[in-house]
């Protein structure tokens, strides 16, 4: 049977060294959901997605992945290879590699021939304006059209969670509006999507579910539609 979470962390801490930035986050990611982790500045939004990554020991708590298997101690390689795949902040694309190019290194591991180049008329279906730029040097497109790729790249990993950072810093609305909508479509073909992001207005408006984070504290969670009405919240974020 399908287990109704993907992803469950329980009472997690971590940080650097000795400097805790989380404190005993409890957060659940449902298949096939679209969720939003949501808070400032500072809040420690990234720091928990480096943990979830590998990148940080847990200092306390623990992280199971689909019922059982725990994320704790494992390399990022071996989270990755769970199917825990992150699209990073600031892109990190290869600039001088095409578009093709730069997705198919997004299946360096993968050894179905057929399978990859199903993915990618898949993924340029999803994308149709790197379907158009394909040949294109990729450090040569917009911010915008570089964080579609990137995202674009990570699919190609055939991830079953998929974890994008501050998609829409530095971008100008109406791109972010596009990549909320991709992110929507990507979930909408059974990829379960973790988004963290600061714009608290922007993320509740497009994700299933959202945990509000406040210095290392999940102050609220809930169904996104209930958040956006939540006066607290619309005072503390939303300027009402
Ligand atoms: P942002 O939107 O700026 O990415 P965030 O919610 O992702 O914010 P984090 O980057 O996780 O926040 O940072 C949370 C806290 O951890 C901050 O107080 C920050 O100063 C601290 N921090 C981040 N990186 C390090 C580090 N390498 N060493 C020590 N403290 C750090």
């Amino acid at each position: 049977a399908a287990p109704d979470v993907l992803l469950r962390i329980r009472d997690l801490s971590a940080g650097y060294g000795l400097v805790q930035v989380l404190h005993s986050v409890s957060l659940d990611v449902r298949p096939a959901e679209f969720l939003a982790l949501v808070g400032s500045n500072g809040a420690g939004k990234t720091t928990l997605l480096r943990t979830l990554s590998g990148l940080l020991p847990i200092q306390a708590g623990t992280i199971e992945w689909h019922g059982s298997q725990s994320i704790g101690g494992r390399t990022p390689d071996a989270i990755f290879r769970l199917g825990i795949v992150q699209v990073p902040e600031g892109r990190q694309l290869f600039p001088r590699m095409s578009v093709q190019d730069n997705l198919l290194m997004g299946a360096y591991r993968r050894d179905d021939r057929a399978g990859v180049r199903a993915d990618l008329d898949r993924i340029y279906g999803l994308f149709p304006r790197m379907a158009e730029r394909r040949c294109q040097l990729a450090g040569s497109m917009s911010g915008g059209e570089q964080q579609m790729c990137a995202m674009a790249r990570a699919l190609m990993a055939r991830p079953r969670l998929l974890l994008v950072d501050e998609m829409s810093l530095g971008l100008a609305p109406i791109i972010v509006d596009q990549l909320m909508e991709n992110l929507t479509a990507i979930r909408d073909q059974g990829v379960t999507i973790l988004l963290v992001e600061q714009d608290i207005h922007l993320a509740l408006a497009a994700a299933d579910r959202a945990y509000v984070l406040e210095t290392g504290r999940i102050v609220r969670e809930g169904p996104a539609r209930d958040l956006i009405e939540d006066p607290e919240l619309k005072r503390a974020y939303l300027g009402v």
